[in-house]
């Protein structure tokens, strides 16, 4: 089969919603406002309205509350009738942006972060202007200097460090990797996490061939269209997709992912395009740490000891998405000595979301301020999470608030305690 099912569009994953409100103290925007029309429930109702047609697309309650929605679907593992609600929302906003079509803003960020000839001009000059550390001394709170030090969060912590030599490509390193035949794994390198954080690219090439994997490169692959799938721009989402199907072919081997959002919408890219390639390609995606973690029985290779207090924040389309809980505990636990600084409400969501920081700024505000007085109070030396939205959301809060504490991604922990056990030549 190759063409589109026919179908409600995502709006079926909702039908399953008891009213029963056990989602209501896992969302964080009902957490912010009390307002049943911000929680998961009353965002239900809202879809199902406009289903139904009780309520017209462009109604200006119903985009105000569906708007507010992160889309972090924190709400789903803790529903006990198994509503889809990520899938929903996605039919609803997809019909918002038919009947009001997508603001300014939203489309000249899409434009700027994921257009190929475009973005790279724009990523080459937000890491030059990244490099001349203005950023950092610019960073606070307030929609520029938020954005500033969201840009300055996504400097690589090594290559800012003294008495360093400066790590090397991927591609410039050997690594001692386990004696078994390699396995092979297809990187999937994103549109911010190219452009910002290419190093988490380098420190995910290096950690996996210490583990047994030889990562390829694929040439034709294009951004995941996970952001233009939460703006509304189904169509384009699906462009964007049937690319990246196209461009990985119809291999067995899997695709790895450091990026939780690509990831999430990767692995359902059956449900986007609604047909079999599709659904074939999801079932390849794989998280980094998920292939890292490998089997039930081992976790990867033990790296030298850093003696580092951590605080694991495991992002909402990591953990809720696509329910991976504990390979990233494996990860940090193949590095002796590191120890893990349990801070309360680590799963809910930094406010990040995507587009959310930018088109949501009070809302994103909000619910960052609760995360970051938490993480204050935890105290720990870096925060570790694998998904670049909420390094530069966390990271901007952690400097608007005065922290010089770093965020880094879990494969850059493991990849210098290899790097300190000798396993790169
Ligand atoms: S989404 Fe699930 S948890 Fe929330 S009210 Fe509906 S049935 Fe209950
Ligand atoms: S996706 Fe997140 S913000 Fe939206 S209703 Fe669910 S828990 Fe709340």
């Amino acid at each position: 089969m190759t063409g589109r099912k026919e179908g409600r569009g995502g709006f079926e994953g909702l039908d399953a919603c008891v009213h029963c409100g056990f989602c209501l103290q896992a969302c964080p925007t009902f957490l912010a406002t009390g307002d049943e029309s911000d929680s998961p429930r009353g965002r239900i109702e809202l879809m199902r309205a406009l289903e139904r047609g009780d309520l017209p697309a462009d109604d200006a309650a119903l985009a105000f509350h569906l708007d507010r929605c992160l889309g972090c679907r924190g709400c789903e593992p803790v529903c006990p009738s198994g509503v889809q609600y990520g899938h929903g929302l996605e039919a609803a906003r997809h019909q918002l942006a038919v009947a009001r079509g997508v603001s300014r803003l939203a489309r000249l960020a899409l434009w700027a972060l994921t257009t190929p000839r475009v973005s790279k001009v724009v990523y080459w000059f937000a890491r030059r202007f990244r490099a001349t550390g203005i950023p950092r001394r610019l960073a606070g709170w307030g929609r520029f200097r938020f954005g500033m030090g969201m840009l300055a969060a996504t400097k690589p912590a090594v290559e800012g460090r003294r008495g360093r030599k400066k790590v090397g490509k991927a591609s410039s390193f050997t690594a001692l990797a386990r004696p078994r035949p390699p396995s092979t794994a297809l990187l999937f390198r994103g549109c911010v996490q190219q452009g910002l954080f290419s190093h988490v690219h380098d420190a995910t090439k290096r950690t996996l061939s210490v583990n047994g994997y030889q990562v390829q490169e694929i040439s034709g692959q294009v951004c995941c269209g996970a952001l233009h799938a939460h703006a509304g721009l189904i169509d384009k989402a699906r462009m964007m997709a049937r690319v990246n199907v196209a461009a990985f072919g119809n291999g067995d081997e899997p695709i790895v992912v450091n990026s939780a959002g690509c990831g999430a919408l990767m692995k359902e890219y059956g449900h986007l395009l609604g047909d079999d390639a599709g659904a074939r390609f999801g079932a390849r995606v794989r998280d980094v740490t998920e292939l890292l973690a490998g089997d039930a029985t081992r976790g990867p290779i033990a790296g030298a000891p850093l003696d580092l207090h951590v605080a694991y924040d495991p992002p909402c389309h990591l953990l809720h998405a696509q329910g991976v809980a504990v390979p990233p505990l494996k990860v940090f636990a193949a590095i002796p000595l590191l120890e893990l600084v349990s801070v309360p409400g680590a799963a809910e969501c930094c406010g990040s979301a995507g587009l959310f920081t930018l088109l949501e700024p009070e809302m994103s505000r909000a619910v960052l301020a609760v995360k970051i007085e938490r993480l204050r109070a935890a105290a720990p030396q870096v925060v570790a999470t694998g998904n670049p939205g909420c390094q530069m959301q966390i990271g901007a809060g952690l400097k608007a608030a005065g922290s010089a504490v770093a965020v880094r991604h879990p494969v850059e922990l493991l990849d210098e305690a290899y790097r300190a056990a000798g396993r790169y030549e």
